[in-house]
């Protein structure tokens, strides 16, 4: 899952995308209300965070412009304080949500997980294939009653193949959704990670959990 900041100042910014990376999520920052503008309406987001007082365009014009434009990314204001205002502001704008400063780490998260499953119209905390169970709370996966310990990254590309299952993905879509914009689109750590993860779910080559369709990408197998 891929997120948007937008947040000019530093110490925040940081707080909140380490806190999101820690849980998976992939974080792109801007720092201006142009910028941020500009990346939304490029790129496929699961979910933009957005602060109101920014340089260049608010963060209340930058929502009511991307609504404008169509963009219906679900969109979480943070807003300064106890202004009120603002938050009415915001939802008249087409924020789904807000969260005033300062904000506990904890209810950042939760808010951000309820965003996404809104965005993915998806409520259930617990995604189910085969024999597999992804605790999108805990943060865990399960193959039965066995756990199996997957790394950050690894859990990302797992939870996204499993809300878009059964259809197949693309890289593009994958690199997209799992990994910010250092990512380097020359490399093969698509195929790296996707044979990792074939690994630890431990199918045989013949009962592929994680199929491959050629030239365009990955989808989960039915059946074996
Ligand atoms: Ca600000």
């Amino acid at each position: 899952m891929r997120i948007l900041l937008i947040e000019d100042e530093r110490k925040v910014a940081s707080f909140v995308a380490r806190a999101l990376r820690e849980d998976s999520y992939a974080v792109d920052i801007s720092d201006t209300g142009p910028e941020g503008l500009e990346r939304a309406l490029g790129t496929s987001y699961d979910a933009i965070l957005l602060d109101v007082r920014l340089p260049g365009l608010s963060g209340i014009e930058v929502c009511s412009e991307l609504r404008q434009k169509g963009i219906e990314t679900p969109i979480l204001m943070l807003t300064a304080r106890t202004l009120i205002e603002q938050r009415v502001e915001g939802l008249d704008a087409g924020a789904d949500d807000y969260l005033t400063k300062p904000f506990a780490v904890a209810e950042l998260r939760a808010r951000v997980r309820a965003l996404i499953r809104r965005g993915f119209n998806k409520s259930a905390p617990t995604l189910q294939w085969r024999e597999f169970a992804l605790d999108r709370h805990r943060r865990c996966v399960k193959r039965g009653t066995e756990d199996i310990h997957l790394t950050s990254k690894e859990f990302a590309l797992l939870e996204f193949l499993l809300i878009r299952a059964p259809e197949t993905v693309t890289r593009t879509e994958i690199i997209e959704h799992v990994w910010d914009s250092n990512f380097d689109s020359g490399t093969n750590l698509v195929d790296v990670y996707i044979n990792r993860l074939r690994e630890k779910l431990g199918h045989s080559p013949a009962a592929e959990l994680i199929h491959t369709v050629r030239g365009v990408g990955y989808s989960l197998r039915q059946s074996a």
